[in-house]
Protein backbone atom coordinates (compact mmCIF):
# COMPACT_ATOMS: atom_id res chain seq x y z
CA UNK A 1 0.00 0.00 0.00
CA UNK A 2 3.15 2.12 -0.65
CA UNK A 3 2.33 4.89 -2.85
CA UNK A 4 5.49 5.98 -5.36
CA UNK A 5 4.59 9.44 -5.84
CA UNK A 6 3.51 12.70 -3.29
CA UNK A 7 2.39 15.49 -4.38
CA UNK A 8 3.45 19.13 -3.05
CA UNK A 9 1.75 22.51 -4.00
CA UNK A 10 4.19 25.67 -2.88
CA UNK A 11 2.37 29.14 -2.42
CA UNK A 12 4.70 31.82 -2.25
CA UNK A 13 4.04 35.55 -4.04
CA UNK A 14 8.34 35.32 -4.61
CA UNK A 15 9.64 33.25 -7.58
CA UNK A 16 12.73 32.67 -6.15
CA UNK A 17 11.48 30.98 -2.96
CA UNK A 18 9.38 28.43 -4.89
CA UNK A 19 12.24 27.45 -7.21
CA UNK A 20 14.36 27.22 -3.48
CA UNK A 21 11.81 24.52 -2.48
CA UNK A 22 11.35 23.21 -5.66
CA UNK A 23 14.47 22.32 -6.31
CA UNK A 24 15.31 20.85 -2.84
CA UNK A 25 12.23 18.86 -3.20
CA UNK A 26 11.89 17.28 -6.52
CA UNK A 27 14.91 15.26 -6.93
CA UNK A 28 13.58 13.70 -3.52
CA UNK A 29 10.41 12.05 -5.80
CA UNK A 30 7.41 14.61 -4.94
CA UNK A 31 5.79 16.03 -7.72
CA UNK A 32 5.76 19.92 -6.75
CA UNK A 33 3.51 22.85 -8.50
CA UNK A 34 3.92 26.23 -7.15
CA UNK A 35 1.62 29.20 -7.03
CA UNK A 36 2.01 32.83 -6.34
CA UNK A 37 -1.03 33.39 -4.20
CA UNK A 38 -3.35 32.41 -1.56
CA UNK A 39 -6.56 32.93 -4.12
CA UNK A 40 -4.64 30.54 -6.73
CA UNK A 41 -4.17 28.11 -3.87
CA UNK A 42 -7.30 28.18 -2.48
CA UNK A 43 -8.75 27.95 -6.56
CA UNK A 44 -7.17 24.40 -7.64
CA UNK A 45 -6.54 22.39 -4.37
CA UNK A 46 -9.29 20.66 -4.50
CA UNK A 47 -8.53 20.00 -8.18
CA UNK A 48 -5.07 19.12 -7.53
CA UNK A 49 -5.25 17.30 -4.32
CA UNK A 50 -2.08 17.84 -3.05
CA UNK A 51 -0.74 15.73 -0.18
CA UNK A 52 1.21 18.91 1.25
CA UNK A 53 1.03 22.66 1.29
CA UNK A 54 4.06 24.42 2.20
CA UNK A 55 2.67 28.16 2.58
CA UNK A 56 3.97 31.21 3.22
CA UNK A 57 2.79 33.66 5.58
CA UNK A 58 3.00 37.30 3.94
CA UNK A 59 1.40 37.35 0.55
CA UNK A 60 -0.22 40.59 -0.60
CA UNK A 61 -4.30 40.47 -0.47
CA UNK A 62 -4.33 37.09 1.39
CA UNK A 63 -2.31 36.53 3.92
CA UNK A 64 -1.11 32.52 4.26
CA UNK A 65 -2.84 32.43 7.74
CA UNK A 66 -6.21 33.27 5.99
CA UNK A 67 -5.24 31.20 3.57
CA UNK A 68 -5.21 28.05 5.68
CA UNK A 69 -8.28 29.12 7.85
CA UNK A 70 -10.62 29.04 3.80
CA UNK A 71 -8.55 25.57 3.52
CA UNK A 72 -9.16 24.13 6.58
CA UNK A 73 -13.12 25.06 6.22
CA UNK A 74 -13.64 23.51 2.68
CA UNK A 75 -14.38 20.06 3.51
CA UNK A 76 -12.92 19.19 0.18
CA UNK A 77 -9.17 20.47 1.16
CA UNK A 78 -9.56 20.29 5.42
CA UNK A 79 -7.68 17.13 5.16
CA UNK A 80 -4.33 18.42 3.43
CA UNK A 81 -1.77 19.07 5.57
CA UNK A 82 -0.20 22.58 5.95
CA UNK A 83 3.43 23.86 6.43
CA UNK A 84 4.06 27.19 6.72
CA UNK A 85 7.35 28.29 5.44
CA UNK A 86 8.12 32.05 6.69
CA UNK A 87 10.57 34.88 7.87
CA UNK A 88 8.08 35.53 10.56
CA UNK A 89 9.54 33.91 13.68
CA UNK A 90 7.51 35.47 16.18
CA UNK A 91 6.09 32.72 18.81
CA UNK A 92 2.71 34.62 18.51
CA UNK A 93 3.00 34.15 14.89
CA UNK A 94 4.06 30.60 15.43
CA UNK A 95 1.13 29.68 17.61
CA UNK A 96 -1.34 31.54 15.01
CA UNK A 97 0.01 29.13 12.33
CA UNK A 98 -1.06 26.26 14.59
CA UNK A 99 -4.04 27.67 15.46
CA UNK A 100 -5.12 28.28 11.78
CA UNK A 101 -5.01 24.80 10.80
CA UNK A 102 -0.83 24.43 9.89
CA UNK A 103 0.92 21.13 11.14
CA UNK A 104 4.35 22.77 11.13
CA UNK A 105 6.51 25.71 10.63
CA UNK A 106 9.42 26.47 9.48
CA UNK A 107 11.67 29.67 9.66
CA UNK A 108 13.14 31.04 6.45
CA UNK A 109 15.47 30.85 5.03
CA UNK A 110 14.86 27.20 4.94
CA UNK A 111 17.75 24.41 5.36
CA UNK A 112 17.47 21.83 3.11
CA UNK A 113 17.90 19.17 5.96
CA UNK A 114 15.18 20.63 7.78
CA UNK A 115 12.38 20.83 4.91
CA UNK A 116 13.01 16.86 4.14
CA UNK A 117 12.72 16.23 7.70
CA UNK A 118 9.68 18.16 8.12
CA UNK A 119 8.07 17.42 4.93
CA UNK A 120 9.02 13.83 4.96
CA UNK A 121 7.38 13.41 8.16
CA UNK A 122 3.99 14.86 7.25
CA UNK A 123 4.55 12.95 4.28
CA UNK A 124 4.93 9.54 6.15
CA UNK A 125 2.30 10.64 8.54
CA UNK A 126 -0.10 10.73 5.26
CA UNK A 127 0.73 7.62 4.43
CA UNK A 128 0.13 6.19 7.21
CA UNK A 129 -3.44 8.27 7.45
CA UNK A 130 -4.00 6.76 4.05
CA UNK A 131 -3.25 3.15 5.02
CA UNK A 132 -5.56 3.66 8.25
CA UNK A 133 -8.56 4.93 5.88
CA UNK A 134 -7.85 2.15 3.52
CA UNK A 135 -8.23 -0.87 5.64
CA UNK A 136 -11.18 0.79 7.93
CA UNK A 137 -13.21 0.97 4.42
CA UNK A 138 -12.08 -2.52 3.92
CA UNK A 139 -13.26 -3.20 7.24
CA UNK A 140 -16.16 -1.59 7.01
CA UNK A 141 -17.09 -3.43 3.68
CA UNK A 142 -16.27 -6.96 5.27
CA UNK A 143 -18.67 -6.16 7.70
CA UNK A 144 -21.02 -4.85 5.39
CA UNK A 145 -20.92 -8.21 3.96
CA UNK A 146 -20.78 -10.75 6.73
CA UNK A 147 -24.16 -8.58 8.21
CA UNK A 148 -25.94 -9.17 4.34
CA UNK A 149 -24.79 -12.96 4.33
CA UNK A 150 -26.70 -13.14 7.45
CA UNK A 151 -29.50 -11.03 6.63
CA UNK A 152 -29.97 -13.34 3.48
CA UNK A 153 -30.04 -16.13 5.40
CA UNK A 154 -33.12 -18.26 4.81
CA UNK A 155 -32.55 -19.60 8.13
CA UNK A 156 -33.09 -18.13 11.56
CA UNK A 157 -29.95 -16.81 12.88
CA UNK A 158 -29.20 -14.37 16.35
CA UNK A 159 -25.99 -13.08 17.50
CA UNK A 160 -25.69 -13.30 21.18
CA UNK A 161 -22.94 -11.85 23.36
CA UNK A 162 -21.22 -13.17 26.40
CA UNK A 163 -23.72 -11.37 28.53
CA UNK A 164 -26.07 -13.80 26.95
CA UNK A 165 -27.70 -10.75 25.22
CA UNK A 166 -29.23 -10.37 21.92
CA UNK A 167 -26.82 -8.02 20.13
CA UNK A 168 -28.65 -8.80 16.78
CA UNK A 169 -31.00 -10.77 14.48
CA UNK A 170 -31.83 -11.53 11.25
CA UNK A 171 -35.23 -11.08 9.32
CA UNK A 172 -36.06 -14.76 9.20
CA UNK A 173 -35.21 -14.95 13.26
CA UNK A 174 -37.64 -11.82 13.61
CA UNK A 175 -40.58 -13.78 11.11
CA UNK A 176 -39.75 -17.20 12.99
CA UNK A 177 -40.07 -15.74 16.69
CA UNK A 178 -42.70 -13.33 16.00
CA UNK A 179 -40.72 -10.10 17.34
CA UNK A 180 -39.38 -6.85 15.66
CA UNK A 181 -35.71 -6.77 15.45
CA UNK A 182 -35.75 -4.00 18.22
CA UNK A 183 -37.83 -6.11 20.78
CA UNK A 184 -35.29 -8.58 20.65
CA UNK A 185 -31.60 -6.30 20.74
CA UNK A 186 -30.34 -6.48 24.08
CA UNK A 187 -32.87 -8.66 25.76
CA UNK A 188 -31.99 -12.05 27.24
CA UNK A 189 -31.36 -14.76 24.82
CA UNK A 190 -33.81 -16.61 27.41
CA UNK A 191 -36.88 -14.75 25.73
CA UNK A 192 -36.85 -17.29 23.16
CA UNK A 193 -36.45 -20.84 25.36
CA UNK A 194 -38.30 -22.85 27.59
CA UNK A 195 -37.88 -22.48 31.10
CA UNK A 196 -35.83 -25.98 30.94
CA UNK A 197 -33.55 -25.25 29.06
CA UNK A 198 -32.47 -22.03 30.31
CA UNK A 199 -29.77 -23.17 32.43
CA UNK A 200 -27.30 -24.87 29.69
CA UNK A 201 -27.35 -22.10 27.74
CA UNK A 202 -26.52 -19.10 30.30
CA UNK A 203 -23.46 -21.17 31.08
CA UNK A 204 -22.66 -21.56 27.17
CA UNK A 205 -22.88 -17.83 26.91
CA UNK A 206 -21.33 -16.62 30.30
CA UNK A 207 -18.13 -18.64 28.71
CA UNK A 208 -14.41 -17.57 29.58
CA UNK A 209 -12.59 -14.39 27.59
CA UNK A 210 -9.35 -14.66 26.47
CA UNK A 211 -7.20 -14.60 29.46
CA UNK A 212 -9.20 -17.66 31.31
CA UNK A 213 -9.68 -19.49 27.69
CA UNK A 214 -5.94 -20.47 27.28
CA UNK A 215 -6.33 -22.86 24.31
CA UNK A 216 -9.64 -24.37 25.35
CA UNK A 217 -11.40 -24.91 22.14
CA UNK A 218 -14.19 -22.53 21.34
CA UNK A 219 -17.51 -23.39 22.75
CA UNK A 220 -19.77 -24.83 20.29
CA UNK A 221 -23.29 -26.85 20.94
CA UNK A 222 -24.38 -28.91 17.74
CA UNK A 223 -27.50 -29.07 17.10
CA UNK A 224 -29.51 -29.85 19.37
CA UNK A 225 -33.64 -30.42 19.38
CA UNK A 226 -35.71 -28.49 21.30
CA UNK A 227 -38.65 -25.66 21.54
CA UNK A 228 -38.36 -21.82 21.19
CA UNK A 229 -41.13 -19.83 22.65
CA UNK A 230 -42.54 -17.09 20.14
CA UNK A 231 -43.59 -13.42 21.09
CA UNK A 232 -47.31 -14.94 20.90
CA UNK A 233 -46.71 -17.87 23.75
CA UNK A 234 -46.33 -20.60 20.99
CA UNK A 235 -43.71 -23.31 21.06
CA UNK A 236 -41.87 -24.11 17.70
CA UNK A 237 -39.54 -27.27 17.52
CA UNK A 238 -36.12 -26.44 16.12
CA UNK A 239 -32.59 -27.61 15.63
CA UNK A 240 -30.55 -25.28 17.87
CA UNK A 241 -26.71 -24.81 17.25
CA UNK A 242 -24.11 -22.47 19.27
CA UNK A 243 -20.93 -21.46 17.87
CA UNK A 244 -18.46 -19.17 19.36
CA UNK A 245 -17.04 -16.59 16.88
CA UNK A 246 -13.46 -15.48 18.82
CA UNK A 247 -12.30 -15.38 22.28
CA UNK A 248 -12.04 -11.67 23.29
CA UNK A 249 -15.66 -10.67 24.16
CA UNK A 250 -16.89 -13.58 22.39
CA UNK A 251 -19.63 -13.46 20.50
CA UNK A 252 -22.16 -16.19 19.90
CA UNK A 253 -23.68 -17.35 16.31
CA UNK A 254 -27.13 -18.85 17.14
CA UNK A 255 -28.38 -20.72 14.36
CA UNK A 256 -31.78 -22.04 14.85
CA UNK A 257 -33.56 -24.16 12.02
CA UNK A 258 -37.66 -24.18 12.00
CA UNK A 259 -38.49 -27.87 12.09
CA UNK A 260 -42.10 -27.41 12.34
CA UNK A 261 -42.95 -28.91 8.61
CA UNK A 262 -40.40 -31.72 9.32
CA UNK A 263 -42.22 -32.75 12.28
CA UNK A 264 -45.94 -32.55 11.13
CA UNK A 265 -44.78 -34.37 8.20
CA UNK A 266 -43.11 -37.32 10.35
CA UNK A 267 -46.47 -37.44 12.19
CA UNK A 268 -48.44 -37.63 9.18
CA UNK A 269 -45.97 -40.66 8.19
CA UNK A 270 -46.73 -41.99 11.27
CA UNK A 271 -50.00 -41.60 11.14
CA UNK A 272 -50.01 -43.37 7.62
CA UNK A 273 -48.11 -46.29 9.25
CA UNK A 274 -50.95 -47.14 11.96
CA UNK A 275 -53.72 -46.86 9.54
CA UNK A 276 -55.23 -49.63 7.23
CA UNK A 277 -55.78 -47.72 3.70
CA UNK A 278 -58.63 -50.29 2.78
CA UNK A 279 -61.02 -49.72 5.61
CA UNK A 280 -59.16 -45.96 7.00
CA UNK A 281 -59.37 -48.23 10.50
CA UNK A 282 -56.29 -48.62 12.61
CA UNK A 283 -53.66 -51.41 11.82
CA UNK A 284 -52.61 -54.70 13.77
CA UNK A 285 -49.13 -52.28 14.62
CA UNK A 286 -51.52 -49.39 15.85
CA UNK A 287 -53.42 -52.07 18.20
CA UNK A 288 -50.34 -53.52 19.31
CA UNK A 289 -49.46 -49.85 20.76
CA UNK A 290 -52.68 -49.34 22.46
CA UNK A 291 -53.40 -52.33 23.76
CA UNK A 292 -50.58 -52.05 26.03
CA UNK A 293 -51.31 -48.41 27.08
CA UNK A 294 -54.56 -49.43 27.84
CA UNK A 295 -53.76 -52.72 29.90
CA UNK A 296 -51.26 -50.98 31.81
CA UNK A 297 -54.11 -48.13 32.25
CA UNK A 298 -56.82 -50.96 33.52
CA UNK A 299 -54.74 -53.03 35.82
CA UNK A 300 -53.59 -49.97 37.92
CA UNK A 301 -57.29 -48.62 37.94
CA UNK A 302 -58.67 -52.47 38.52
CA UNK A 303 -61.11 -51.68 35.38
CA UNK A 304 -62.39 -54.11 33.02
CA UNK A 305 -61.55 -54.68 29.50
CA UNK A 306 -63.29 -56.59 26.73
CA UNK A 307 -62.13 -56.80 23.25
CA UNK A 308 -64.33 -58.35 19.91
CA UNK A 309 -63.04 -60.23 17.75
CA UNK A 310 -64.95 -60.28 14.61
CA UNK A 311 -64.98 -62.12 11.07
CA UNK A 312 -66.82 -62.15 8.39
CA UNK A 313 -68.78 -65.43 7.28
CA UNK A 314 -67.73 -67.52 4.44
CA UNK A 315 -65.99 -64.58 3.48
CA UNK A 316 -63.50 -66.43 0.89
CA UNK A 317 -66.59 -67.56 -1.30
CA UNK A 318 -67.88 -63.89 -1.24
CA UNK A 319 -64.66 -63.30 -3.07
CA UNK A 320 -64.95 -66.11 -5.41
CA UNK A 321 -68.69 -65.28 -6.03
CA UNK A 322 -68.57 -61.56 -6.64
CA UNK A 323 -64.78 -60.62 -7.09
CA UNK A 324 -61.79 -59.12 -5.20
CA UNK A 325 -63.44 -55.44 -5.35
CA UNK A 326 -66.62 -56.19 -4.59
CA UNK A 327 -65.06 -58.06 -1.55
CA UNK A 328 -63.32 -54.76 -0.42
CA UNK A 329 -66.53 -52.63 -0.56
CA UNK A 330 -68.29 -55.45 1.22
CA UNK A 331 -65.03 -55.10 4.38
CA UNK A 332 -65.15 -51.03 4.03
CA UNK A 333 -69.47 -51.58 4.83
CA UNK A 334 -68.95 -53.93 7.81
CA UNK A 335 -65.77 -51.43 9.30
CA UNK A 336 -68.74 -48.91 9.08
CA UNK A 337 -70.80 -50.57 11.26
CA UNK A 338 -68.12 -51.33 13.56
CA UNK A 339 -67.25 -47.40 13.75
CA UNK A 340 -70.83 -46.52 14.12
CA UNK A 341 -71.38 -48.66 16.97
CA UNK A 342 -67.95 -48.46 18.74
CA UNK A 343 -67.29 -44.91 19.17
CA UNK A 344 -66.30 -44.18 22.77
CA UNK A 345 -63.15 -42.40 23.42
CA UNK A 346 -61.26 -44.70 24.60
CA UNK A 347 -62.42 -47.63 22.57
CA UNK A 348 -60.37 -48.76 19.23
CA UNK A 349 -61.06 -50.61 16.43
CA UNK A 350 -58.75 -52.56 14.18
CA UNK A 351 -58.17 -54.46 10.85
CA UNK A 352 -56.24 -57.71 12.65
CA UNK A 353 -55.92 -59.26 9.44
CA UNK A 354 -57.72 -60.12 6.27
CA UNK A 355 -61.80 -60.03 6.76
CA UNK A 356 -61.81 -59.88 10.88
CA UNK A 357 -62.00 -57.08 13.09
CA UNK A 358 -61.10 -56.41 16.62
CA UNK A 359 -62.38 -54.09 18.84
CA UNK A 360 -60.58 -53.29 22.50
CA UNK A 361 -62.92 -51.94 24.96
CA UNK A 362 -61.76 -50.34 28.30
CA UNK A 363 -63.51 -49.93 31.52
CA UNK A 364 -67.24 -52.18 29.56
CA UNK A 365 -68.67 -53.89 31.16
CA UNK A 366 -69.04 -58.02 29.75
CA UNK A 367 -72.46 -57.59 29.39
CA UNK A 368 -72.16 -54.16 27.68
CA UNK A 369 -69.60 -55.97 25.27
CA UNK A 370 -72.26 -59.29 24.47
CA UNK A 371 -74.92 -56.55 23.96
CA UNK A 372 -72.71 -54.49 21.93
CA UNK A 373 -71.37 -57.60 19.82
CA UNK A 374 -74.79 -58.78 19.12
CA UNK A 375 -75.86 -54.90 17.45
CA UNK A 376 -73.21 -55.01 15.45
CA UNK A 377 -74.33 -58.83 14.50
CA UNK A 378 -77.80 -57.16 13.75
CA UNK A 379 -76.39 -54.57 12.03
CA UNK A 380 -74.16 -56.24 9.16
CA UNK A 381 -76.87 -58.93 8.87
CA UNK A 382 -79.52 -56.22 8.17
CA UNK A 383 -77.34 -54.42 5.57
CA UNK A 384 -78.64 -57.29 3.46
CA UNK A 385 -74.98 -57.32 1.30
CA UNK A 386 -76.21 -60.29 -0.69
CA UNK A 387 -73.80 -63.75 -0.10
CA UNK A 388 -75.40 -66.13 -2.43
CA UNK A 389 -72.60 -68.81 -1.57
CA UNK A 390 -72.92 -68.57 1.93
CA UNK A 391 -74.16 -71.64 4.03
CA UNK A 392 -75.62 -69.75 7.19
CA UNK A 393 -77.63 -66.57 5.32
CA UNK A 394 -78.68 -64.90 2.18
CA UNK A 395 -76.41 -61.91 2.99
CA UNK A 396 -73.69 -61.42 4.33
CA UNK A 397 -72.95 -62.26 8.19
CA UNK A 398 -70.40 -61.88 10.98
CA UNK A 399 -69.40 -64.08 14.07
CA UNK A 400 -68.53 -62.78 16.83
CA UNK A 401 -65.89 -63.45 20.16
CA UNK A 402 -66.09 -61.66 22.45
CA UNK A 403 -63.66 -61.80 26.09
CA UNK A 404 -63.72 -59.50 29.09
CA UNK A 405 -61.34 -59.53 32.17
CA UNK A 406 -60.09 -57.32 34.87
CA UNK A 407 -56.47 -57.63 34.67
CA UNK A 408 -54.26 -58.25 37.55
CA UNK A 409 -50.52 -57.42 37.81
CA UNK A 410 -47.94 -58.94 35.07
CA UNK A 411 -51.29 -60.64 33.29
CA UNK A 412 -50.50 -60.63 29.44
CA UNK A 413 -52.34 -58.92 27.03
CA UNK A 414 -51.98 -61.48 24.65
CA UNK A 415 -54.10 -64.16 26.37
CA UNK A 416 -57.15 -62.40 26.28
CA UNK A 417 -56.91 -62.04 23.08
CA UNK A 418 -55.67 -65.19 22.38
CA UNK A 419 -58.85 -66.82 24.56
CA UNK A 420 -61.01 -64.35 22.49
CA UNK A 421 -59.84 -65.66 19.31
CA UNK A 422 -60.97 -68.85 20.69
CA UNK A 423 -64.31 -67.66 21.46
CA UNK A 424 -64.28 -66.71 18.03
CA UNK A 425 -63.72 -70.16 16.48
CA UNK A 426 -66.25 -71.80 19.01
CA UNK A 427 -68.68 -69.05 17.16
CA UNK A 428 -67.63 -70.44 13.59
CA UNK A 429 -67.82 -74.02 14.96
CA UNK A 430 -71.26 -73.32 16.43
CA UNK A 431 -72.85 -72.00 13.42
CA UNK A 432 -71.89 -68.70 12.26
CA UNK A 433 -73.96 -65.74 12.67
CA UNK A 434 -73.51 -65.72 16.35
CA UNK A 435 -71.90 -64.18 19.50
CA UNK A 436 -69.68 -66.25 22.09
CA UNK A 437 -68.11 -64.50 24.83
CA UNK A 438 -66.84 -65.27 28.33
CA UNK A 439 -65.54 -63.65 31.24
CA UNK A 440 -61.69 -64.82 31.02
CA UNK A 441 -59.44 -66.18 33.53
CA UNK A 442 -55.99 -64.84 32.81
P1 LIG B 1 -65.03 -68.26 7.89
O1 LIG B 1 -66.52 -68.12 7.82
O2 LIG B 1 -64.62 -69.51 8.57
O3 LIG B 1 -64.40 -67.08 8.44
O4 LIG B 1 -64.56 -68.46 6.39
P2 LIG B 1 -63.86 -67.40 5.50
O5 LIG B 1 -63.93 -67.77 4.09
O6 LIG B 1 -64.40 -66.02 5.80
O7 LIG B 1 -62.39 -67.47 6.05
P3 LIG B 1 -61.05 -67.71 5.35
O8 LIG B 1 -59.97 -67.35 6.38
O9 LIG B 1 -61.01 -69.08 4.75
O10 LIG B 1 -61.00 -66.68 4.19
C1 LIG B 1 -60.83 -65.30 4.39
C2 LIG B 1 -60.82 -64.60 3.08
O11 LIG B 1 -60.75 -63.19 3.19
C3 LIG B 1 -59.73 -65.06 2.20
C4 LIG B 1 -59.20 -63.79 1.54
O12 LIG B 1 -59.22 -63.87 0.16
C5 LIG B 1 -60.19 -62.72 2.00
N1 LIG B 1 -59.53 -61.46 2.20
C6 LIG B 1 -58.56 -61.21 3.10
N2 LIG B 1 -58.17 -59.89 2.98
C7 LIG B 1 -58.92 -59.35 1.98
C8 LIG B 1 -59.01 -58.05 1.39
O13 LIG B 1 -58.28 -57.12 1.74
N3 LIG B 1 -59.90 -57.85 0.40
C9 LIG B 1 -60.72 -58.87 -0.02
N4 LIG B 1 -61.56 -58.62 -1.00
N5 LIG B 1 -60.64 -60.08 0.50
C10 LIG B 1 -59.78 -60.35 1.49
MG1 LIG C 1 6.09 36.96 1.02
MG1 LIG D 1 -64.11 -65.26 7.68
Amino acid sequence: MERLLFKILIVDDTPQNIDVLHQMLTHRNYSVAGVPSGKVALEIASEFKPDLILLDVMMPEMDGFETCRKLKSDPETADIPVIFVTAKDDPQDIAEGFRCGGVDYIIKPAKEEEVWARVGHQIKLRQLIENKNLLISMLKHMEQRNREIITRASDPMLIVNNQGQIESTNPAATHLLGYAESELVDKPFDVILKPEDIGLYRSCFHSKTVSEANDQPLTRIGAKELYVVRNDGVSVPVDLSISQVGYEAPLFLCLIHDLTLHKNLISELKQLSLIDKLTNLANRRRFDEYIQLEWGRCIRAQHSICALFIDIDFFKLYNDTYGHPKGDSCLQAVAKVLTDFISRPSDLIARYGGEEFIAILPETSFQGAVDLAEKIRHKVESLLIEHKASRVNKSVTVSIGVGCCTPQANDSYQVLVRKTDELLYKAKENGRNRTEAAEIKI
